[in-house]
């Protein structure tokens, strides 16, 4: 069977390169990127008895508004479908006491309108930190499958190798309306690109990447792109930023509780062990005095 093309995206420190290790074992190479210096890491995951997959560990990187090599390099391979390792299916890994930053990246990978599943790692520190989750929820509101994951102990891999597997069942939908954030403008872009993704269209424009005959000057010619234009660009770009954290918040409020209370994080534990021991060696004292 073909083998399934696997991107890895993330937040740094949420646990790609965990995640990466556990689905691919043995089966790793370490190289870089043709001209520069970042970091490339493949590798080959037996899904099943009859699928592979080739996952690619991608540099961390908070959102796909570029201010850095690292996340162009990510932009640049979502955007260009004659890229070899053009993911057929997007492994976003969000770890689950930074979810809503994490979330943010999330919504702008699966709004590009590729196939995208969400790993919330860290599954072992939930009940330390009194962190409940609706997952049922989360995948109606976020409209993917979510894989609840903890690369630490193992848990969670089996089905996301699942997941996988199904990425033709899983919907193209975006979170964020993009025509929401500004109609008049997203409007414009649809009826001239009708078969784009509005937030690819909206990517090439703001961080003005070429991409074969999406480009740019193809959706915003020269004589348009005036300082003036360039500074609406940015206000709209803002704009997404907080129609997304609007989506998210929504979305959080329905799907994740942290009960502070119910957390059991390691001070609260020592603090209750040594006031166990406080009154502990104030009874026995008093007994003796009494004695
Ligand atoms: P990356 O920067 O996204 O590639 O993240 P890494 O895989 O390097 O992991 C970042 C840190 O999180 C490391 O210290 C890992 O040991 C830790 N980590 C990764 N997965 C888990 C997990 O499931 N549970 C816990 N508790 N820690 C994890
Ligand atoms: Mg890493």
């Amino acid at each position: 069977a073909k083998q399934i093309n696997v991107a890895l995206i993330g937040n740094p420190n949420t646990g790609k390169t965990s995640v990466f290790n556990q689905l691919t074992g043995l089966n790793q190479q370490v190289g870089n990127y043709p001209g520069i210096t970042v970091e490339k890491k493949e590798g080959v995951a037996k899904l099943s008895r009859t699928h592979k997959a080739h996952i690619l560990d991608l540099p961390g990187t908070y959102s796909l508004n570029a201010s850095s090599l690292d996340e162009n390099l990510v932009i640049e391979l979502l955007l260009n479908k004659n890229d070899k390792d053009y993911p057929d299916v997007a492994v976003v890994i969000s770890d689950v006491e930074n979810l809503k930053r994490n979330l943010l990246l999330f919504t702008q990978i699966k709004d590009l309108g590729l196939p995208t599943i969400l790993v919330i790692n860290m599954a072992d520190r939930m009940d330390r930190k009194g962190i409940s989750l609706d997952i049922p929820v989360l995948e109606k509101e976020l409209k993917t499958k979510i894989a609840l994951v903890s690369s630490r102990k193992n848990t969670g891999i089996d089905y996301l190798k699942e997941l996988i597997i199904q990425y033709q069942n899983l919907s193209t939908e975006p979170c964020v309306n993009a025509s929401s954030i500004d109609p008049t403008y997203f409007d414009r872009l649809r009826q001239a690109f009708p078969n784009q993704s509005l937030y690819k269209l909206w990517l090439v424009i703001t961080q003005d990447v070429n991409f074969g005959n999406l480009n740019r000057k193809a959706i915003l010619p020269d004589s348009d792109f005036t300082p003036k234009a360039h500074a609406e660009l940015k206000r709209l770009q803002q704009k997404e930023t907080i129609a997304r954290y609007q989506f998210i918040n929504g979305v959080l409020k329905q799907g994740f509780t942290k009960d502070v209370n119910a957390a059991k994080d390691l001070r609260g534990r020592l603090d209750r062990v040594l006031t166990h021991k406080v009154w502990g060696y104030a009874i026995f004292f008093g007994i003796m005095l009494l004695i």
